[in-house]
């Protein structure tokens, strides 16, 4: 069991997703501020050992709703809209003030599906993820629910806290929510179905245990669980699933006093980001680097617009390229920060002139590290 527990406690980027249904009380609708008090104390202690904490929150729906005083049962679209808008100022200022008291801060973010879906985009989110953790501050992510319609939501944050791991390439994900991890069946309808508390391949079997929604509020329920790990075990993240219903769910993890689910990952995210940057994208066009960003590279540091000495071929911001050295050898691929057209202009030039080349702060990198797959 140590060995899975580790799998959290060690973990450097660590994702939370914190269900609806344990952070709006069902009957009033109103925020279980003692709960979100004490979750807040278990990641102070996460934070305090050096492990990065990012929250998904849902809520704003359930939340809005209430205040809004919406009737009960299923909504329309619009008045969903309606109902995230108010909730999620509420939600936001109760994270801010409760986490506030942990001396821990707070910064929100609100996503559409096209952040972590398209590449120009998603590298915008994912630095500004990046920049904020790096000065210490604790993200609460939603997904943006006033202007998301169907054809253009995540529509569950499981698979939102997935995407965002996959993101940010976070090594463990924790779904707390109020089923405890994984069973045969379902321990609602069967009493003697079995527990999991290890998976290490999602197969048919696994997949098949995954049963139908329950919860009244949220949209969960164990098959998006099932979707989440997939993608989070593809992109190299450890996922647990954990019961949020009793207080301090994070510190009962880690010393095993309630039950949790892990879905183990073969990879690292960083293992698994190189393959994936390797081997499902094409090669849009190619740069030139000198030997001085060549050793750069090596040495696991990004690429810098003065180590390149020529432009092939036309890209845009988030395509692949290749990178060449100046005898022709192939040395490896990865994301351009910027499209061709804007490379041509600031290759050879020091990052601080960028802005003044460009008439735009860019990024300091032509590739960020992160971005780059070497051979
Ligand atoms: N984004 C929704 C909300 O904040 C929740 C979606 C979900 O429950 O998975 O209300």
């Amino acid at each position: 069991m140590a060995a899975l527990i580790d799998r959290f406690t060690k973990a450097k980027r660590v994702v939370i997703k914190i269900g609806s249904a344990l952070l709006v009380e069902e009957s009033e609708g109103q925020l279980r501020r003692e709960w979100l008090l004490a979750l807040a104390q278990d990641i102070a202690l996460m934070k305090k050992r050096g492990q990065e904490v990012l929250i998904v929150s849902s809520g704003s729906i359930a939340l809005g709703r209430r205040i809004l005083k919406l009737k009960s049962g299923a909504l329309k679209l619009e008045e969903s809209q309606a109902s995230a808008a108010v909730g999620q100022i509420h939600l936001a200022h109760a994270y801010q003030e409760i986490l506030g008291e942990e001396h821990l801060t707070v910064a929100q973010i609100l996503l559409t599906l096209g952040d972590t879906e398209e590449r120009r985009r998603y590298l915008n989110a994912r630095s500004t993820l990046s920049t904020l953790l790096e000065l210490g501050a604790v993200p609460v992510i939603n997904e943006n629910d006033t202007v998301a319609t169907s054809e253009i939501r995540y529509g569950d944050n499981d698979r939102l806290a997935a995407r965002v791991a996959q993101m940010v390439g976070a090594d463990c994900l924790v779904l707390l929510s109020d089923i405890d991890g994984l069973y045969t069946e379902d321990p609602a309808f069967n009493p003697n179905a079995q527990f999991l508390s290890e998976v290490t391949e999602l197969t048919d079997e696994i997949l098949n245990m995954g049963g139908g929604v329950r919860t009244a509020f949220g949209s969960g329920g164990m098959i998006t669980k099932l979707k989440a790990a997939e993608i989070a075990m593809a992109a190299g993240c450890n996922m647990f699933i954990a019961s949020g219903k009793i207080k301090h769910p994070l510190l009962a993890i880690e010393k095993e006093h309630a039950k949790s689910t892990c879905f183990l990952a073969r990879d690292t995210p960083r293992n698994a980001r190189k393959k994936w940057i390797a081997g499902s994208l094409s090669s849009q066009g190619a740069i030139i680097i000198d030997a001085g960003a060549e050793k750069a590279l090596q040495k696991g540091k990004s690429l810098l617009p003065a180590g390149v000495s020529e432009i092939r071929g036309k890209f845009e911001r988030g395509d692949l390229i290749t990178l060449l050295n100046r005898e022709g050898k192939e040395l490896g691929q990865g994301l351009s920060a910027y499209s061709s057209a804007d490379a041509e202009l600031i290759i050879g030039h020091k990052s601080s002139e960028i802005a003044k080349i460009l008439g735009y702060a860019g990024r300091d990198e032509m590739i960020h590290r992160d971005e780059l797959a070497l051979k």
